[in-house]
């Protein structure tokens, strides 16, 4: 038998299929999907079986396969297909597809085996009886609702457990257990309103399959979703659930698991490899019908799915940003499609491509323009900074300060949010004014207070800040930034005897740092939660009243086409964090540009206006949902050379592409990535036929010419 092995040579962005040799103490180990340790060159290296076939005979002699490495198939027949389809979307190599879909421990060269986990559980074997003393007894009884792990009995010692054992009313066994990754809430369960009711009953009769819910900030989605699941679930069928990022959705989690209990299953980056192997096993295994988790999550190895549920659809996580390139929404398109499933998208502030769909009925639309119970939506303050800034210093205007303290005496909660995407904490001389930069990249360095040292937020470069400045060598470097440290010290200084928790990627790095944060505001154990975006993310606390966002526009200044989306969208969500129950709330924006209509429609909380008017601009500029783009990246160590090839790639384009607009060669928005440097060339088209397999042959031209590197991006999100 001869076995088709695709491996992941380093770099070549070049898929080949080798031949090997079956020997014969693996042939009936061998299947499709599975990975094998193959001989190549010189090196031992590992790739999943593609193809099997009977003997033939070649002019070269073959070599053996080494050993089968699983005792069941990776990727099985769905996900093998869907590599091919994801490698025709994103023009990746295969293999990098086959490598994304999978936990680290399961992809091929994922070097450090995870083992299964084994763990003694004690098993009651015989009822008490007399001869043993009261606290005995009582020991037994609590297994009676089931076997128990040492760590189920924290206030028991071992000793004890083994007495037990050897008067056989106990048995220990070895088991195989998986790593826990969540505790079990109890909230309780609510009997759906009847715009829910009307949602679910949508979905569920309609043989549409992709729907797009837009419901403002407290409609009920949630809820919506987890009725849909309920049903298919009493089916037998199973749902992926995607959100923007798992740890920050303690609330949601704590909602399905109360709700679903163990039959979900968590897939996200903070697990370490031994729970995400757990966490795919139980998947593959049928063991779980829920699946949550972050972008990858959409490749749950689910055999029998009914809904893909993609939550928050206008966040940008959904996309990758490396190589494959896929979005995770086109991915559950292919996926539904071939379960015979439903997506299932939901935002207060949908994509406009999708907004756009759904309008043209590519999508079905649902609408739940209510908060659930009556709630209603906050009223919202512009505050115009440039007035409010003659007349106070710091970054409080007269207005947030006086919501603040009169918030706080109610004995009610604010969030504050500092904006800072485009608004990165940087370090310049006074004297010179020259900015610290990352020496292999052409990007600022961040200043992170707290650690007091410099990082590069694209190739992790760290450093001490510098004691003077390394152009002048003045003792004059400055923190020109606003941190979330800065305006609480602030605060502190204005309302001393708030209790303030701060939420931003300084504080939240390690893992459940997040949860804890949000339990403790939860429980009412502080007065204001301030932080960066992380703040706007779907949190749902009854108390709070006051939502304050100290600089509502400074993400209007990134240079990118979605700038104003991405603005609207986050002023939006924000908003939705106040007056989420019966008590009104208040919003209060603060902003040097208070006749933009991106800030102007979020505070009206008006999408559909926005949406008009984003409209049109995208119209009159070609940009997307009216054209495709693709983003082209030359890349070379060579700045001369890289700058030539971007040249010819472009008259190549020209010659092929002819409904294509091309834009560039430009240097990339980051000229200078670890030493690499980078020129682009931006494609925007209605229709162009031949596009993939002229840009297919781009990657590969260059790919075997090792010099320089050529990488496409289809709907890049940043531009
Ligand atoms: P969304 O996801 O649209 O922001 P949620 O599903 O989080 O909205 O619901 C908002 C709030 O309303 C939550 O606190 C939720 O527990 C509550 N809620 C949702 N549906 C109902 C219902 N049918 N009856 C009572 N409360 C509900
Ligand atoms: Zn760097």
């Amino acid at each position: 038998m001869i076995a088709g092995v695709l491996v992941e040579v380093t770099n070549k962005n070049v898929d080949k299929v080798f031949s090997y040799l079956v020997p014969e103490k693996e042939k009936t180990k061998i299947k499709i999907g599975i990975r094998v340790q193959v001989p190549f060159a010189t090196r031992i290296l590992e790739g999943f079986v593609v193809e099997l076939k009977e003997n033939q005979k070649t002019s070269y002699t073959l070599k053996e396969i080494i050993q089968v490495l699983d005792d069941e198939v990776i990727l099985n027949e769905e996900l093998l297909q869907l590599g091919k389809k994801m490698q025709e979307e994103t023009l990746s190599s295969l293999i990098y597809c086959y490598q994304a879909m999978l936990p680290k421990s399961l992809k091929a060269g994922g070097k450090k085996k995870v083992s299964k986990k084994y763990e003694r559980v004690f098993y009651l074997v015989k009822e008490p009886s007399d001869d043993l003393n009261e606290r005995q007894k009582q020991l037994l009884f609590r297994f009676r609702d089931g076997p128990k792990r040492k760590e189920d009995l924290k206030d028991v010692s071992l000793a004890r457990i083994k007495l037990l054992v050897a008067k056989g009313y106990l048995e220990e066994k070895e088991e195989e257990v998986y790593r826990n990754v969540f505790s079990i809430g109890n909230k309780k369960r609510y009997s759906l309103t009847e715009e829910q009711q009307k949602a679910v009953l949508e979905i569920e009769k309609s043989p549409d399959k992709i729907f797009l819910i837009h419901g403002v900030t407290g409609s009920g989605k949630t809820e919506v979703y987890m009725e849909l699941i309920e049903n298919a679930l009493k089916e037998g069928k199973q749902s992926i659930v995607l959100v923007p990022e798992i740890s920050l959705t303690p609330q949601m989690i704590e909602r399905f698991s109360s709700r679903f209990g163990s039959r979900i299953a968590l897939l996200h980056s903070a697990l370490s490899d031994g729970e995400k192997y757990d966490e795919w096993r139980k998947i593959e295994r049928g063991e779980v019908d829920i699946v949550i988790g972050a972008r990858s999550a959409i490749f749950a190895p689910f055999k029998k799915l009914a809904y893909i549920i993609i939550d928050e659809e206008h966040s940008d996580s959904y996309k990758q940003e490396n190589n494959p390139r896929y979005d995770a929404k086109e991915i559950a398109k292919i996926r539904a499609e071939y379960h015979n499933a439903k997506v299932i998208m939901g935002s207060a502030t949908p994509t406009l491509e999708s907004y756009a769909r759904a309008k043209k009925g590519v999508y079905y639309l649902i609408e739940l323009p209510n908060r659930v119970g009556g709630g209603t939506l906050p009223n919202v303050k512009i505050i115009d900074m440039n007035e409010a800034m003659r007349k106070v210093q710091g970054h409080f205007s007269q207005e947030m300060k006086e919501a603040l303290q009169k918030t706080l005496e109610r004995g009610e909660q604010a969030i504050l949010l500092l904006n800072r995407r485009g608004y990165a904490s940087f370090i310049t001389c006074k004297n010179c004014g020259a900015v610290i930069k990352c020496p292999t990249c052409d990007i600022t360095l961040t200043y992170h207070k707290s650690s007091n040292n410099l990082r590069c937020h694209y190739c992790g470069y760290g450093t001490n800040l510098p004691k003077e400045c390394p152009n002048c060598h003045q003792n004059a470097l400055k923190d020109l930034g606003v941190g979330t440290e800065r305006i609480e010290e602030e605060l502190h200084t204005y309302l001393p005897q708030a209790r303030v928790l701060r939420m931003d990627f300084d504080t939240t790095n390690k893992k459940g740092a997040h949860a804890k944060i949000i339990t403790s505001f939860a429980n009412q154990e502080a007065d204001i939660l301030l932080g960066t975006q992380i703040v706007a993310k779907g949190l749902d606390f009854p108390n709070v009243t006051l939502v304050g966002v100290m600089n509502a526009d400074t993400s209007l200044n990134i240079p990118d086409f979605r700038s104003s989306e991405a603005t609207f969208s986050l002023l939006a969500q924000v908003a939705g964090r106040s007056g989420r129950s019966l008590k009104k709330g208040e919003v209060y924006l603060q902003t040097y540009n208070k006749d933009h209509y991106a800030i102007h429609y979020a505070a009206k909380n008006d999408y559909l206006s926005f949406y008009k008017k984003e409209m049109e601009n995208r119209r009159l500029m070609k940009y997307p949902p009216y054209y495709y783009l693709a983003c082209i990246k030359i890349l070379s160590k060579d700045e001369k050379l890289c700058y030539r090839e971007s040249l010819k790639v472009k008259k190549i384009l020209e010659k092929y592409l002819t409904s294509t607009i091309l834009l560039g060669p430009t240097p990339d928005s980051i000229y200078k990535i670890n030493n690499v440097y980078r020129f682009r060339i931006i494609l925007k088209y209605k229709y162009q036929e031949n596009l993939k397999s002229v840009l297919h042959q781009l990657i590969i031209h260059y790919a075997r010419s090792g010099k320089v590197k050529v990488e496409v991006d289809f709907n890049p999100i940043h531009v």
